[in-house]
């Protein structure tokens, strides 16, 4: 220990070779070594000393020191042990080291650190736990930690750490709320372990990362992924997750639900003439109405557009689905007031029951779709509960809709042509292209029976692009074989005004088949009136100008507003032959009849009468001045061959 001999030693004074230093002053303790001679008594020393060694070196060590007495108890000497502590003393500062680095990075850590008493009780807390519960450490340490948890999360909590107690784990990681109140509330992360003492469970450590931010964002992405933005309702997909659930639970307790299909009538009015703007807000404000008609445990969603649905759980009978829907149809027959807007909406409903109509979400919502499209075919304000022939009917649609696609590729439309007879003079004679679909199977389908769903689909545009290129084509080759020309007229659909572009259409089809103009009649109706109006109005005038005709289709049964005949100045109105069906024994037919030719001839415009079946009806009609007619008494529609053989014979016959 001390870098010396025996030799070294012998003969030496002790205090010479063994020099004390007090450990922590390290002033020299004076001749200690000797003192149990001195004081003849044992002397022990608790704490190390220093003792220089021979090479310079402090050495700590405990040292004790006893007296040797002979049998007369006379002092002889002294026997001194020295302890090399050095070792001791190094773990000790080690340990010490340890802690206080234990204590800076729990006082220090970024996340909240607490110690807490197996009964829950604070004991140790850091400054990052102290900010996160917004409380000054004093009070914190007489705090209980389940006082300060959401109430509804104590016992998940609690199950956690018994986790920790029971040794199935050796930590936990759980999410948890602190706050009492939910609009104030702290999300957290905790870890906790457990610390032992002595091998007994002695208290937990628990690391606390808030989680409120993230918390707020995941709920308002979970908000956003389950709410329609607009109406706050929840969206198709929230619905469907929640309608899954009530359909299990139906099934358990064998109970009925109902599905409520609802569509406002005339919202697409209501956009296109006041704005989205008015649309939205009108959707918000019958969003609010809806949810006021229906009870908490019925659920309610936004589709999309003007289509909402609502779920009733638990009814007994249609009588139940009648009182919500008067209840909403109550709510809804307040005007609403937008922006100085008075706004009546009404809305149609299809109905459809578990398990009547079906037992999955996508069948419920199909059968309560189609008998919703069945209200709305009814009229405004209507209701109507899924029948199986619905399905069936929509089915077809669907079908023939395919089919009108392939059918326009496959080329199977044909044009009939109709003549049009001018009381006027013999050879202004006139033609209206009619079409007709040679079906694979049905043979020769009707318009009636497809074009109101082409329309309906949009595939009328592509239709009618063909019909007016083949209608122009026909009546150019007129134009060049016979005497005299026959003019054309072709029905056009407002969606073809509205989705394409129709002066192009029109002006390629004058100049590939080298037809004039002013040997081609539009058809079109009064719906054109009614909505984009002032659009209409420019395309109608771009026509007239490039020397098309404008006729009015079916005047009298629509509309009818002589303002708007004023804006359109067409050059001919064809009057319904709903009207001149009944003119001879229907004295309020003839009344109209009389008054359109009056209006007419006063604003100069043509007047064909469609639907002439008989001589009698055809002199009447002479007898009033009417300009043109056409009708089954003329002829049929007819293919353009059996218009070429109905053309010369008619030639023959007049000349
Ligand atoms: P519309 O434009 O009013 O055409 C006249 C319809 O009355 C034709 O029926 C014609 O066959 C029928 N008709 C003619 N004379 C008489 C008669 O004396 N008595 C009776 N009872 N009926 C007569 P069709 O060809 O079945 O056409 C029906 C409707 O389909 C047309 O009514 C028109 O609205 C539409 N349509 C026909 N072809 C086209 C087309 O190419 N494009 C568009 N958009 N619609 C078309
Ligand atoms: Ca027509
Ligand atoms: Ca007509």
């Amino acid at each position: 220990m001390l870098g010396v001999t025996l030799d070294d030693t012998q003969g030496q004074l002790i205090d010479e070779i063994i020099v004390g230093k007090h450990p922590r002053t390290g002033l020299n303790l004076g001749p200690f070594a000797s003192q149990s001679l001195r004081e003849n008594k044992v002397i022990g020393l608790e704490f190390g000393i220093l003792i220089k060694s021979k090479n310079g070196q402090n050495l700590p060590v405990d040292y004790s020191a006893a007296p040797i007495r002979d049998d007369n108890d006379l002092v002889q000497g002294s026997v001194i042990a020295f302890r090399d502590v050095s070792k001791r003393l190094k773990a000790e500062q080690e340990l010490r080291n340890s802690e206080e680095r234990f204590r800076m990075a729990f006082n220090n850590a970024p996340v909240g650190m607490a110690l807490v008493t197996l009964e829950g009780k604070f004991i140790q807390v850091n400054d990052a736990m102290c900010k996160l519960l917004d409380i000054p450490e004093h009070q914190l340490l007489e705090t209980h930690d389940t006082d300060l948890t959401f109430p509804s999360d104590t016992v998940m909590e609690q199950q956690m750490l018994m986790k920790l107690l029971t040794g199935e784990s050796v930590s936990v990681q759980y999410e948890k709320r602190y706050g009492s109140k939910a609009t104030d509330i702290t999300w957290v992360l905790t870890s906790a372990s457990l610390l032992t003492q002595n091998d007994e469970p002695f208290c937990y450590l628990y690391q606390v990362h808030n989680l409120t931010e993230r918390k707020q964002i995941e709920l308002r992405l979970n908000y956003l992924a389950h709410h329609d933005t607009l109406t706050k309702l929840f969206n198709r997909s929230k619905f469907i997750e929640d309608m899954e659930f009530q359909l299990l639970a139906a099934k358990r307790n064998s109970e009925i639900i109902a599905l409520i299909f609802i569509d406002l009538d005339n919202f697409k009015q209501v956009n296109d003439t006041l704005g989205h703007d008015i649309g939205d807000k009108l959707l918000i404000m019958v969003a609010e109405e809806l949810e006021k008609s229906i009870r908490e445990t019925d659920l309610i969603a936004r589709l999309g557009g003007d289509e909402f649905v609502i779920l009733l759980p638990n009814i007994k009978n249609e009588t139940d689905v009648m009182q919500v829907a008067n209840k909403i149809w109550g709510n809804l027959s307040q005007p609403l007031i937008i922006d100085e807007n008075k706004l009546q909406v009404g809305c149609s409903m299809g109905v459809s029951f578990y398990p009547e109509d079906g037992l999955d979400v996508q069948t419920l919502l199909r059968c309560a779709d189609s008998a919703l499209y069945q209200a709305k075919n009814e009229g405004r304000n209507n209701l109507q509960y899924y029948r199986p022939e619905l399905t069936e009917r929509l089915g077809k649609k669907i079908k023939l809709e395919h089919e009108l696609r392939m059918a326009l590729i496959n080329n199977e439309f044909e044009l009939y042509y109709q003549p049009i007879i001018s009381n006027k003079s013999q050879f202004n004679l006139g033609a209206e292209a009619l079409i007709r679909w040679n079906h694979p199977t049905l043979g020769l389908v009707p318009p009636i029976d497809f074009i109101p769903l082409a329309e309906e689909t949009g595939i009328i545009v592509p239709i009618g692009e063909w019909v007016i290129q083949q209608g122009c084509k026909q009546a150019a080759k007129w134009q060049r074989f016979d005497k005299e020309p026959v003019e054309i007229s072709i029905n056009v659909s407002p969606k073809q005004f509205k989705t394409s572009d129709i002066c192009k259409i029109v002006a390629d089809s004058l100049a590939d088949s080298g037809l004039k103009p002013s040997l081609l009649t539009l058809e079109v109706t009064e719906e054109l009136f009614l909505n984009d109006t002032d659009h209409n109005l420019k395309i109608i005038a771009k026509l007239k100008q490039m020397g098309v005709k404008i006729a009015i289709d079916d005047f009298g049964i629509g509309y009818s507003s002589l303002s708007y005949i004023k804006l359109f100045n067409p050059d001919k109105l064809k009057i319904d032959r709903s009207f001149i069906k009944d003119i001879l024994d229907n004295s309020e037919s003839s009344i109209i009849v009389n008054a359109i030719i009056a209006m007419a001839s006063s604003l100069k415009i043509q007047v064909v009468s469609e639907g002439v079946e008989t001589l009698e009806v055809s002199n009447l009609l002479k007898s009033k001045n009417c300009d043109s007619e056409q009708g089954y008494y003329y002829s049929k529609p007819v293919s353009s061959q059996n218009f070429d053989v109905w053309l010369s014979n008619y030639h023959a016959n007049t000349n």
